[in-house]
């Protein structure tokens, strides 16, 4: 699928900055001012903002529309805003906004995608669209489906991470996996990465950036205020534009294509040694589970069960110890062998249940 750029001049990696909500004219210009000068791309600000709980700030609504306006006129920004229904859709229409967003609330939602979607049928406007809250893919890929087939062409996917329930140092988790896999669905839509609301505070938003960026993502989205203590919404993840701007040249812009030959030659080699590798691991996973099958067939015929309590602490105590040798982390270990042992569970039980189904 070829999408096309979000605006002439589109650069390789689109910077979106602005306040969570837009609050007061004044609030948006003097953010809108301190943004301007050329680093920034798109001035981003919340005129609808579906809040999860009632009595939080809901947007200014209508009222803020021609501050929107006046940003463009006063800076010459580009300006976006997020739309979650048809009629927000026909406002920022008749205001001019150059691009939409769909929030991570809208995505979860196919109706509300579709009426979006059927409101722009044969509009030219960009649309961003976040990921659902939920780590749910399909969902993220069925909204993108809908504005593909209202023939929306200038499309961009925001990650802006995942709910979850517990304890983290994330307000949203990012779960890289699913942002990638993405990018491999579509190899040609930009995602752009939503610092402020996977980090949910301050101090972690310029190495989320960075992750961003080594990842290969087209752009970034941060929440930007004056005076981000006072923010009406999402005050701790808020910064001033200078702290933006001094985040940004702290940042590595990775190369999108690499052009040196001798750089690509190593790359390619060293690219060959890993499909090598994972060639040899593969097989050798294959021939391990045919050794566990063959143990179903013997537990089997012995009426054990497959799960060995002792067997698996002492399989995981020897992949640990072998592991952190080779310098793999705890984690990683405990990881994988998690899945290697669920897939042998699987496979004992399924020899196991087709010869008992065999026998009747
Ligand atoms: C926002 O960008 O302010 C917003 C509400 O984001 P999300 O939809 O990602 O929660
Ligand atoms: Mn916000």
């Amino acid at each position: 699928m070829d999408f096309e750029p979000l605006f002439p001049g589109h650069p390789h990696h689109l910077i979106i900055a602005g306040p969570c909500s837009a609050e007061t004219e004044e609030q948006v210009l003097q953010t809108a001012k301190g943004l301007a000068g050329g680093r920034v791309h798109l001035f981003r600000a919340g005129i609808w903002k579906p809040r999860t709980r009632p009595d939080s700030f809901e947007g200014i609504g209508d009222e803020g529309l021609p501050w929107l306006k006046k940003v463009k006129e006063e800076t010459g920004l580009r300006v976006t805003t997020e739309v979650a229904n048809a009629q927000h859709v026909e406002k920022a229409l008749k205001h001019d906004i150059d691009v939409l967003w769909i929030g991570a609330r809208t995505t979860v939602s196919p109706f509300a995608v579709s009426e979006i979607a059927q409101a722009l049928k044969g509009v030219d406007i960009p649309v961003m669209i976040k990921n659902p809250v939920n780590p749910d893919i399909k969902l993220w890929i069925g909204a993108i489906e809908r504005f593909i087939k209202a023939d929306i062409k200038k499309l961009a996917a925001i990650h802006r991470g995942f709910s979850f329930f517990g304890k983290s140092a994330f307000r949203n988790v990012p779960r890289w996996q699913i942002p990638i896999e993405l990018m491999r669905s579509f190899p040609k839509l930009p995602v752009i990465c939503d610092c402020s609301h996977i980090c949910g505070r301050r101090d972690t938003l310029a190495g989320i950036a960075q992750t961003a960026l080594d990842l290969n993502f087209k752009g970034l989205m941060m929440e930007v205020h004056p005076t981000p203590d006072e923010a009406w919404s999402d005050a701790a993840q808020q910064i001033t534009p200078e702290r933006f701007l001094e985040i940004l040249d702290g940042l590595f812009f990775r190369n999108p294509t690499i052009s040196d030959t001798a750089f690509l030659e190593t790359l390619e080699n060293l690219r060959h040694q890993i499909d090598d590798i994972d060639t040899e691991i593969l097989r050798l996973l294959g021939d391990r589970m045919k050794i566990t099958e063959r143990i179903g067939e013997y537990k089997e015929s012995n009426n054990i069960a497959i799960l060995q309590p002792e067997r698996w602490a002492a399989v995981l105590e020897y992949a640990l110890s072998n592991g952190n040798r080779a310098g793999l982390t705890d984690q990683f270990i405990l990881d994988l062998f998690k899945a290697i042992h669920q897939e042998s569970i699987n496979r004992q039980a399924k020899v196991m249940q087709s010869d008992e189904i065999a026998a009747e």
